[in-house]
């Protein structure tokens, strides 16, 4: 059409992000059996969510002909308390995407530039080159983040650097240390957005203590979600901390109710409920030594992970990683290929049930089987 050509280059030359496959698409697909099939292709959480989420959650269904509370004040004033930062230096998101999206949109635009690194989050490109900003994407070390040279690679226009800690899909942690030498270093004139949608996942020795960095680093800012350890993908609910002036031109540009109502108090009665946070991270925990212990077994190579998901290596070319993964969906297992994040011989399995663990592992050895 017509029309669609004096659309942006850049927006036209969008390749949309792919999600991991819904079971009902796989079943439609193969005509498998519903109940058959496990997804472990999203890092959603396998204990499902909070039971105190989904009872404040139906709850609130009696009242959704009203529009949300457009300031989250209830929620903000728990996650203040909760994380020891001012109300005002919180911004609410329809998924931590949101916000990321809401930081893009101030800074990035032509002839700005944003660095990210090889394997990091696929959304971090999109976001550049959807506001005709030019994507600047730096080698990555053993599959990590290289923080070095990520400095080194930021130009006079570079107004961004996303890190993501832990990173998805290669599941790599930067050193706190390092992180800190970082921010020590680079220019205040650039935003450095530390995205931690795994941090509930990490053991307490590991975590960085970044929220703390941000009364020293007015460019600083951070963003978590209810979508993983908290388990509430589906209602969409995320969140950024930052100094309060960039938490208020993210305000000022957001939808006004861009977290709906069911997600406002599905988000805070997750954040209360620690016990069931805890319980998502001890199985994790376990399910990762699980998969680790089968795929060494299996003498698949895999890149070690400090979130709730692997990463590991198909031998032989990229056409067998696709097969491999083909084979593991008809026997309904479904993980996630990584060709767009550069990565054409790694699958990622997200870390699920101790049964889906084994299942997948029995999948994955079948496959081996009859593919050597
Ligand atoms: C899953 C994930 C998110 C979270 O996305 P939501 O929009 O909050 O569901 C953010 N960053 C990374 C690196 C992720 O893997």
């Amino acid at each position: 059409m017509k029309l669609c050509e004096l659309a942006p280059e850049c927006i036209r030359a969008i390749h949309p992000y792919q999600p991991g496959k819904p079971i009902s698409e796989l079943v439609r697909e193969l005509g498998l059996e519903k109940y058959g099939v496990i997804k472990l292709a999203s890092n959603e959480n396998p204990l499902g969510t909070s039971p105190l989420a989904i009872e404040a959650m139906t709850n609130a269904l009696q009242e959704i002909a009203r529009y949300p509370d457009g300031s989250g004040f209830e929620l903000k004033n728990a996650l203040s308390k909760h994380y020891g930062v001012n109300v005002d230096q919180i911004v609410l998101g329809n998924g931590s995407n949101d916000v990321l999206e809401l930081a893009a949109r101030i800074f990035l635009k032509p002839g700005a530039s944003a660095v990210y690194s090889q394997h990091a989050f696929a959304i971090y490109p999109l976001l550049a080159q959807a506001l005709g900003a030019h994507g600047i994407a730096v080698p990555a070390r053993l599959y990590g983040h290289d923080l070095v040279a990520m400095l080194n690679a930021i130009t006079p226009e570079t107004r961004i650097v996303f890190i993501a800690n832990p990173n998805n899909p290669t599941g790599t942690l930067c050193d706190a240390d390092d992180l800190l030498r970082f921010l020590e270093r680079i220019s205040p004139d650039v935003l450095v957005i530390l995205d931690e949608a795994y941090d509930e996942y990490l053991p307490e020795a590991n975590k960085a203590n970044s929220i703390s960095w941000l009364r020293k680093f007015s460019n600083l800012l951070i963003t978590r979600t209810f979508s993983k350890a908290y388990g509430l993908a589906g209602i969409r609910v995320g969140f950024a901390l930052a100094h309060p002036d960039l938490a208020d031109l993210m305000n000022r540009i957001r939808q006004p109710f861009n977290v709906n109502s069911i997600g406002l108090v599905g988000a805070l009665a997750a954040l209360q409920d620690t016990e069931f946070v805890k319980r998502s991270y001890t199985l994790n925990r376990a399910g990762m030594l699980q998969i680790t212990n089968g795929l060494r077994q299996l003498g698949v190579e895999y890149i070690p992970s400090y979130g709730n998901f692997i990463s590991f290596r198909v031998r032989g070319d990229a056409t067998n990683t696709i097969k491999t993964y083909q084979s593991l969906l008809e026997q309904g297992v479904i993980v996630r290929p990584l060709g767009v994040y550069d990565m054409p011989h790694h699958l990622r399995v997200t870390i699920g049930l101790e049964s889906e663990n084994e299942k997948f592992l029995h999948a994955l050895e079948q496959v081996l089987k009859t593919s050597l």
